[in-house]
């Protein structure tokens, strides 16, 4: 049976970041997924803010966490290589009742020790933002906000933790946890099973279940999905900066926002779902999204969607982030109620629990050649004539537009088949490459990646899913 010094249970943003955080160190560590790739939970379908940190409650382990996590993810961006952007954002009061909340939040960022916060007039946002309402009466700006790619920079993450010694194991989805003579025996639903010193609860909306099989379960994640539209490039340049209301029983609200990739994303919602697999959309949410976005931003096109989506948190009781060591199981950590802003607080929370593990015990030495940076893959369609040019000429492949929509190459959907954590369905090269996430989402080009997916891994068409399971796209040939 393979032996691990740590396990880690979920591949999401959090357990990614930890796992690379942990590869600085002569340890053995096994990140657990139970989908076909990484960054399969809240981590692929969220709002991409870094958050400046003026939101959480003053106190809190998230108030800290987002205010040191804010700059720990920006550098983690350039290590990585990782698409992102310091592009401010507001929150917009609309008329004197909603006035006082921005004072508020000004109120509690500067007891969270944020800087760059600043009060304006519903004047001074319109000539930053000139498409904002003129019903914005007021508006705190935060400087320190940005956003990022979720699912690129969790990519990022796992790959260089692998490059660094990791290993990646998915379709593992953890069904029995026990524990004998201090060590952790996990097993999948697929009868793999694995050791581990030291096991790290990631598992996002699943992570009390995870916990009581681990003989601790003492919190209920409360299911609360975010529905979203995105619009199309054409869309992208309404707003530069991330537009907020002012928050809610439902939370941040419903926010508009520019992407890294040049669209404009609305949303989301916020209700009750059953589990972190409840992922629909209904018409209902999507009207109450164009609702409000337009409250925000009049003029925003909503005949420019190009897909919608929708994402999961894992909300507990009380609101914290769940993160310490267990007190009944010796070497089980909980890192739960990963909800808003954990994709801001991933490397913060990723060098808390590895202090924590280091606190209970787990020696830590640093490896002699650790590499904490990641190359960029290459991007054709950002590179000048003369580099296109140049890699052509070294590999043919990257002379064959496949996704017309965002100009990707055979030569990157090959890179994605072969760069860890390597792409192994359709949604994997997607989230790798962009293809098929442009204007026909994906109805040109799917074919012909599933046919290089195929040629790659010597099976037929048939055999290619579009995320893992039995989600095949083709049946049979005609
Ligand atoms: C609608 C929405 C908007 C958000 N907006 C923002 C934002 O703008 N900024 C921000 O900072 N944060 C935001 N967040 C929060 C952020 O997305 C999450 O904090 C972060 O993605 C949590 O990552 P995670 O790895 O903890 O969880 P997840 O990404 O959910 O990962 C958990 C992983 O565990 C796996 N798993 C589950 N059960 C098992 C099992 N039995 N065995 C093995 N693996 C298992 C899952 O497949 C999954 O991959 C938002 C969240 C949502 C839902």
């Amino acid at each position: 049976m393979e032996r691990y010094d740590v396990l880690i249970a979920g591949a999401g943003v959090t357990g990614g970041m930890i796992a690379r955080e942990l590869s600085r160190y002569n340890l053995s560590v096994c990140l657990l997924e139970k989908e076909n790739d990484v960054a399969c939970g809240a981590t692929k379908a969220n709002s991409g803010i870094i958050h400046g940190g003026h939101d959480p409650v003053p106190g809190t382990l998230k108030a800290r966490l987002n205010a040191i996590g804010n700059p720990m993810l920006f550098e983690a961006c350039r290590q990585l290589n990782v698409p992102h952007r310091r592009n401010e954002s507001m929150v917009c009061a609309f008329g004197p009742d909603e006035e006082p909340a921005v004072d508020r939040l000004y109120q509690r960022g500067l007891e969270n020790g944020i800087e760059g916060l600043e009060v304006i007039t519903g004047d001074m946002a319109r000539q930053l933002e000139p498409a904002l309402s003129t019903q914005i009466t007021k508006a705190l700006l935060i400087k320190n906000s940005g956003i990022v790619c979720p699912y690129s920079l969790t990519i990022a993450a796992v790959g260089n933790a692998m490059d660094n010694g990791v290993t990646l194991k998915r379709n593992f989805e953890i069904n029995k946890i026990e524990k004998t003579d201090g060590l952790f025996t996990v097993c999948s639903a697929n009868g793999e099973t694995v050791q581990g010193e030291y096991l790290i609860n990631c598992a996002g909306c699943a992570a009390d279940k995870i916990a009581a099989m681990a003989g601790d379960g003492f919190y209920t994640i409360n299911p609360r999905a975010g529905e979203y539209m995105l619009m199309d490039k054409s869309e992208g340049g309404r707003v530069s900066r991330t537009i907020f209301q002012t928050p809610g029983k439902e939370g941040k609200g419903i926010l508009v926002t520019p992407t890294v990739h040049g669209n404009l994303l609305t949303g989301p919602t916020a209700q009750a779902v059953d589990s972190g697999d409840s992922t629909f959309t209904s018409a209902q949410q999507l009207e109450k999204i164009q609702r409000l976005a337009a409250k925000s931003v009049p003029g925003v096109n909503f005949r420019q969607v190009i897909t919608s989506f929708s994402g999961v948190r894992s909300s507990v009781d009380g609101g914290d982030f769940i993160i310490r060591m267990s007190d009944k199981v010796e070497k089980f950590a909980h890192v739960a109620a990963i909800d808003s802003p954990g994709l801001t607080c991933c490397v913060s929370i990723a060098v808390y629990v590895v202090d924590m593990l280091a606190q209970a015990g787990l020696k830590l030495t640093e490896k002699e050649n650790w590499n904490g940076t990641r190359e960029d893959p290459l991007a054709f369609s950002k590179m000048d004539m003369d580099q296109k040019n140049k890699v052509i000429a070294e590999n043919p492949a990257y002379g064959k537009i496949v996704c017309r929509c965002e100009t990707i190459t055979e030569g990157e959907i090959m890179e994605s088949l072969t760069r860890q954590p390597v792409a192994l369905d359709l949604d994997g090269v997607k989230r790798r490459t962009r293809s098929g996430m442009g204007r026909c989402q994906g109805g040109f080009c799917s074919p012909y990646i599933m046919k290089l997916i195929a040629q790659h891994t010597g099976t037929d068409m048939t055999a290619v899913t579009k995320n893992g399971g039995s989600s095949y796209i083709a049946v049979h040939k005609l």
